[in-house]
């Protein structure tokens, strides 16, 4: 610390009175939490050199400091220490600052009243020295916002305990942000822990309790025994729900997305998203319409509509989801990221997201941090989400802290992110629309996460035919006695004069009424108006319909030309100059086209016509294996360059975006994105395949049959890369026989091209089709290099994706004895091998979409070769994996009558490919060997 900053503290501050202990105290209270001390102090105190700062001082340095200086200060002065009033004024700071910091763990949260709380020493007078003695005596308050500067010390503990220690219990003293820190004081103890809402507000509060049980109790006794998963219990949802969507609307929302579990869904429904009660009766009654796919049980279904606001209509829509928790969470995130780029809205002020979780649920699945590192990526944000956990304190069987979690709280996860928590008793309703209208404004304030722990109960089994007490005997003990949340309320309006007895009577049989009729219930409902995103021109379309793919050559030659093209001063790296310097080549037609030249071109053709391309992966700017670079590095100032986004004026984006290294969270996020916004190209890629079977949730769940359970078309696409080149298991399989085992009802396509051209058409057909389904893609490594995978540019400007191929050498096709089949890499193998032969007798055929398998390009195909009886089918991966098991019944339907069809590839292996170079090799000569060799 410089000494003429400190000789002049020393001299004007309190010090001058002579109490270094003081000072010390509140420097203490000042690392603590730099809110908790009054402005000046912390002036004082920001100046201070820091640990990890940059400064190499120490803390304790400072201290010694402080002593040495105020010293020798205080005896040249010849000053006497200051008394005890100074230091209490120092204990009270830090009596206030323990209650910010940890009054949440005395808050009265759990209606049941069952959590065992521990007593938090920093909570009572004596910890700090004080005592109810001093009750009468004055002191400052520091920043505690509650309007005052100095109150009585008695008065000072009572507000503290009725701010931090009643229904909320906050937690936000973990987050940096000072400034945060103290819009979150002001906000909580501003109101000194009693939120005002006028009457009519509180009457709209009861309203919505007795709609939330009303609704409940009509299911219950007119589908005694039905799977509903009820919402009792957790009530107060709905007025939580309904004064969230109110607030953001206030303040500029224009759609929320909202997911949840099944927890209390068709209360969700009915009671806020306003879906017609006869229709969830008529689910409930087995009816549905014949038209649709598979289907899925109504508490997994998702809805639309309009809700009212005083700031103008907001949507809102509910995201369809499978029972697997959490994994709805970034769909949400991803469906709120397409909305916020149709609406050009970068900060999320238009778009807000809301997911719903269960407290077991929240604390035990992985996905729920991987969204969380995901809220403030580039690639990911939506400026903050409202997560909402419906506490009840119960997972189906499960609810011993011991064996759900081994954090305090459910919700600990959320301070991976600095987000603030506010943990409210779900039976007091105004307290829960208080942090509700606290929460959204946070949001919006800072466009960051923020956390509501909605601690309530469950007030029947995990579904309604389940008997909890069986496992939960003293729960439910409590819960049978325990009176439901708008009786409570009820009761609090009536003894304060605000409702007559029977108002709650009234508001009960008038919901009942409504319910009789099987009208919406909902006031703020409006109907879905024209939405921005229409998906009309893709709904009914089969997969092999017809489509635009012209493109001229002089035309990819200018694209070639200007994504080949980047500014002077912008200094590359010398390989890729080189690969720069070879696409220029290519685009000029000196040089056939390579993979990542084709693929390249692919994207800039479409982004000419408008088209908005988002590709995010594990390193998709530059490619696994150093062939995209489609984000130039400049190897001055790292700054970076795209030359797709500078192809014309008003052409459309590219986003291309490194991703977060996760997989579930990253291909929900891009499922998400495509399931909302038809008019994009969304693709995900792998650094290798295998790892997207750490999306496989995603795959199983949402990718391989959303259109078929919910009606919901998605064109995403992901590109794995497979392909045996002896890099062991784990590099080789992007376990293509999965996709193959899941492909049903033309849910998707699965291809593997062979060509650049291949892959120009394969990626401008996946949009340009009027039809959004998955495209699952089998992408090369060797291919990407290998000198035979090159292709003309009139192979661009003419022609579409093959979904087969038919040899490629002159054969006669009368001499041909043997067909093989196969798809991928292996081509180039069995290809060379049969030149190096000189073979005439065996043609090799591509099958470059294996599903929905092309039985018309074959048969075409076969027409030549129908004298042929020996067909192969050569796959790289073993037996028991890649297409043979799959796919041998579209081969064995595609053959002529009576010819046969065998196997050549790898022996059946648990593991997908070996680990020893020379065994791999050893091996993939033997396949193709078997392909070729006629016996
Ligand atoms: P949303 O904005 O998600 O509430 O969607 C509004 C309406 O657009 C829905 O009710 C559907 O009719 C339609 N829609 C939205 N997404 C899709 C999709 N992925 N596939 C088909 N139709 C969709």
């Amino acid at each position: 610390m410089q000494d003429g900053v400190m000789q002049a503290w020393l001299e004007s501050s309190h010090l001058a009175g002579g109490n270094m202990a003081y000072v010390e105290e509140l420097f203490e209270v000042y690392l603590d939490d730099p809110t908790a001390v009054g402005d000046e102090w912390r002036t004082f105190f920001d100046q201070l050199p820091r640990e990890g700062s940059g400064h190499d001082t120490k803390h304790s340095e400072i201290r010694e400091q402080f002593r040495a200086l105020a010293k020798n200060k205080l005896k040249q002065a010849g000053t006497v220490v200051a008394g005890a009033p100074d230091l209490k004024q120092v204990k009270v700071l830090q009596l206030i600052n323990a209650y910010r910091f940890r009054g949440h763990q005395h808050a009265n949260l759990d209606p049941l009243d069952l959590w065992k709380q521990e007593t938090v020493p920093d909570l009572s007078l004596e910890h700090h020295d004080l005592s109810k003695d001093d009750y009468e005596q004055e002191f400052n308050v520091g920043s505690l916002a509650v309007g005052q500067e100095t109150m009585k010390l008695g008065e000072i503990h009572q507000l503290l305990e009725q701010i931090y220690c009643g229904s909320i219990g906050a937690e936000y003293m973990h987050i940096v942000s000072t400034e945060e820190k103290r819009w979150i004081q002001q906000r909580l103890e501003g109101v000194r822990g009693r939120p005002e809402f006028n009457t009519d507000e509180q009457k709209n509060i009861l309203k919505e309790l007795v709609a939330a049980d009303g609704l409940e109790k009509y299911l219950g006794s007119k589908f005694p025994g039905a799977k509903r998963f009820s919402l009792e219990g957790g009530d107060s949802l709905v007025p939580m729900l309904k004064a969230l969507i109110r607030r953001a609307g206030e303040q500029g929302t224009k759609e929320a997305v909202i997911g949840m579990a099944h927890r209390g869904r068709l209360n969700v429904l009915v009671n806020v998203l306003g879906k017609k009660p006869q229709d969830l009766f008529d689910e409930f009654a087995g009816k549905h319409s014949t038209n649709k796919g598979s289907g899925d049980v109504k508490y997994h279904m998702g809805f639309s509509s309009d809700f009212a606001t005083p700031g103008g209509d907001v949507h809102l829509a509910l995201a369809f989801n499978p029972s697997h928790l959490e994994i709805v969470n970034p769909v949400v995130m991803g469906s709120v990221r397409a909305r916020m780029d149709r609406l050009g809205d970068k900060e999320g002020a238009k778009v807000l997201p809301i997911t719903i979780h269960g407290d077991s649920a929240i604390a035990g699945q992985g996905i729920v941090q991987e969204t969380f590192n995901m809220s403030q990526t580039r690639a990911f944000q939506v400026g903050g989400s409202i997560r909402i956990v419906i506490n009840n304190q119960v997972g189906f069987t499960t609810s011993k802290r011991e064996d759900t979690r081994s954090t305090q709280y459910c919700t600990d996860i959320a301070k991976m992110v600095q987000a603030p928590i506010f943990h409210v008793n779900a039976d007091d309703p105004e307290a829960v629309v208080f942090v509700t209208q606290l929460a959204i404004d946070y949001r919006n304030t800072f466009k960051r996460d923020v956390m509501i722990d909605l601690v309530c109960y469950r007030r029947h089994g995990h579904n309604e035919a389940d008997e909890p007490s069986a496992t939960q005997p003293v729960m439910y003990a409590k819960v049978k006695k325990h009176p439901v949340a708008r009786k409570r309320y009820a009761k609090v309006l009536q003894d304060a004069g605000l409702v007559s007895e029977d108002t709650e009577e009234s508001l009960v049989s008038n919901y009942r009424d409504l319910l009789d009729k099987g009208e919406i219930v909902v006031d703020e409902f409006r109907e879905m108006k024209a939405h921005s995103s229409d998906w009309s021109d893709y709904i009914g379309n089969e997969w092999d319909v017809d489509y635009d793919a012209k493109i001229s050559t002089t035309q990819l030659e200018q694209l070639g030309t200007e994504m080949s093209s980047y500014p002077e001063d912008h200094k590359l790296h010398s390989r890729v100059k080189k690969v720069y310097d070879e696409r220029m080549k290519m685009a000029k037609g000196e040089k056939k086209a390579d993979w990542g030249f084709a693929e390249t071109l692919a994207y800039a053709s479409l982004v000419d016509q408008g088209v908005h391309i988002r590709l995010t992966g594990q390193d998709s700017g530059r490619g696994t294996f150093f062939h995209r670079h489609a984000v130039l590095h400049n190897q001055n100032d790292a700054s970076t360059y795209m030359p797709l986004n500078n192809i014309r004026e008003g052409q459309g984006q590219i986003e291309l975006y490194d991703s977060v290294l996760s997989e579930a969270a990253v291909v929900a996020f891009e499922y998400g994105y495509a399931t909302a916004e038809p008019e994009a190209l969304v693709m995900w890629e792998a650094q290798f395949g295998d790892f997207v079977n750490g999306a496989q949730v995603v795959i199983d769940q949402f990718l391989s049959s959303g259109e078929q359970k919910w009606g919901r078309l998605c064109g995403l696409t992901l590109l794995l890369p497979h392909g045996y080149e002896g890099q062991g298991p784990e590099h080789s399989s992007a376990r293509l026989e999965r996709f193959l085992q899941l492909s049903a009802d033309h849910n998707w396509s699965v291809c593997i091209p062979t060509t650049p051209a291949q892959v120009f058409h394969m990626l401008r057909r996946q949009h340009l089709r009027p039809v959004r389904r998955p495209l699952i893609v089998m992408t090369p490594k060797s291919l990407l290099r290998h000198p035979l995978a090159v292709s003309e540019l009139e192979d661009m400007s003419t022609g579409v994706f093959q979904n087969a191929i038919d040899e490629i050498d002159s054969l006669d096709a009368k001499k041909v004895k043997r067909v093989v089949f196969c798809s991928g890499k292996v081509y180039y193998d069995l290809l060379k091998e049969r030149r190096e032969r000189e073979s005439k007798d065996v043609a090799i055929v591509r099958i470059e979409q294996l599903y929905p398998f092309p039985a018309d390009e074959v048969s075409d195909i076969l027409k030549a070769y129908k004298h042929v009886k020996d067909f192969v089918w050569c796959q790289e991966e073993p037996q028991n994996q890649g297409a043979w098991y799959s796919s041998q019944h579209h081969f064995r339907a595609a053959i002529p009558k009576g010819a046969d069809l065998t196997y050549a590839g790898r022996e059946a292996s648990a593991a997908p490919a070996v680990g020893y170079l020379s065994e791999h090799n050893k091996q993939q000569q033997k396949l193709v060997d078997d392909a070729l060799t006629i016996k």
